[in-house]
């Protein structure tokens, strides 16, 4: 097949502003060239991607999107010129392509997709936060039947308007390999994400209080106001915690995987959480909230704990329980249930029976 990506106009590839779905584009895009497709990628000017050289990169000049999460649910459609120059050049190179595959989550590539005549699948990569996206997706789940993609069945059931049947579930995968297995860690905590409202970060510095321990901060600074109140609580509550900045693949892991467990404590229905499947492939016990994609993916008791989503105090006592988890059944769970190969098949699979019209309505 030759398809091509295009890319989460909220930010170039490699700077973090995409938060998971970078990874996933870039892993994506490795495991597709592997098996002897061709795939670009168009993405926002300034993207990098760690390239097998199989790859081709397209970089798409532009203003970028202003991120849905940040926004309210009924506000007025605003198109930044990365978004619009992307389709606009798939448009263009479209008959070069088998299949085109949108990323973006954005009221403009659904709208977009009729007017194309190379067929779209369309990737969603967070769960319901705007009227007007959730109507672009009705509208397609109808007018192109078996295009809809996404990672969890808990981020697709927040879409009421488009039934779950409508929705190939992908799930996510990572190559292990890149991955070092850790048995001797530190005493610290993890937390990894972009530093936004809706990643909960205070509420994992109150647990790290709570149960005595230092944490480190991983992630993008996305929304600076926020920082500053997280730092105000920070002082407040005497917390030692340590920002490491956002760091490359290959240095996040090396850290993480010294880390006791990792807390995931989002305020919104998290879509996947990848972070939870790279702490497991490090052997990392996860600790998180019971909703959304992390829910889908801890094994409460196995490879972490689940607790009651905002419940700090619960947290805190997960903590303290966390040296039940044996971190080489972590490890041997992303391995077996979150492989690269096994997530590309899902995905050739589904771009293989749009291609072929086989989707039924
Ligand atoms: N990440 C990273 N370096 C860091 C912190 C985070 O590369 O220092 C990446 C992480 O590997 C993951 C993404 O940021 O791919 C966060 O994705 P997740 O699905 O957890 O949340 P999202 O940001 O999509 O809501």
């Amino acid at each position: 097949m030759r398809l091509l990506l295009l890319s989460t106009p909220v930010g170039p590839l490699g700077s973090g502003l995409g938060g998971g779905v970078e990874l996933t584009v870039f892993n994506l895009a490795r495991v597709l060239t592997t098996r002897g497709h061709h795939v670009g990628i168009a993405a926002p000017s300034s993207s990098k991607v760690l390239n097998n050289g199989l790859v081709e990169l397209i970089q798409i000049p532009g203003g970028w999107q202003l991120p849905a999460q940040g926004q309210s649910r009924s506000e007025p459609i605003v198109t930044g010129a990365a978004l619009s120059n992307m389709w606009d050049y798939a448009r263009q190179v479209q008959s070069r392509y088998d299949l085109i595959v949108n990323f973006a989550y954005d009221w403009l590539p659904f709208y977009l997709t009729p007017f194309f005549e190379t067929p779209v699948a369309h990737f969603v990569s967070m769960g319901s936060l705007s009227n007007a996206i959730d109507e672009a997706i009705a509208h397609t789940a109808k007018q192109h039947p078996g295009t809809l993609g996404a990672y969890t069945r808990s981020q697709a059931s927040t879409f009421a308007q488009t039934p779950t049947n409508q929705w190939q579930v992908l799930g996510s995968g990572i190559d292990i390999d890149q991955y070092d297995y850790c048995d001797h860690p530190t005493d610290a905590l993890a937390w990894v994400g972009r530093i936004s409202p809706e990643k909960g970060l205070e509420d994992a510095v109150l647990a790290a209080v709570m149960a005595g321990r230092p944490l480190k901060v991983f992630g993008k600074l996305e929304n600076p106001t926020y920082w500053q109140n997280v730092q105000q609580l920070i002082a407040e509550a005497s917390a030692q915690i340590d920002y490491c900045g956002f760091l490359a693949t290959a240095e996040l892991q090396k850290s993480l995987g010294q880390s006791q467990a990792l807390l995931v404590t989002p305020h919104w229905i998290e879509a996947f959480g990848i972070v939870a499947i790279e702490a497991l492939a490090c052997g990392v016990p996860v600790i998180a909230y019971r909703q959304g994609g992390p829910a889908e993916i801890v094994r409460s008791g196995k490879t972490g704990w689940l607790v009651d989503p905002g419940d700090v105090t619960e947290l805190a006592e997960a903590i303290a329980r966390i040296d039940q988890i044996d971190r080489r059944q972590c490890r041997h769970t992303a391995k077996t249930m979150y492989s690269l190969t096994a997530w590309g098949d899902r995905f050739e699979q589904w771009f293989y029976q749009i291609l072929s019209g086989m989707m039924s309505s």
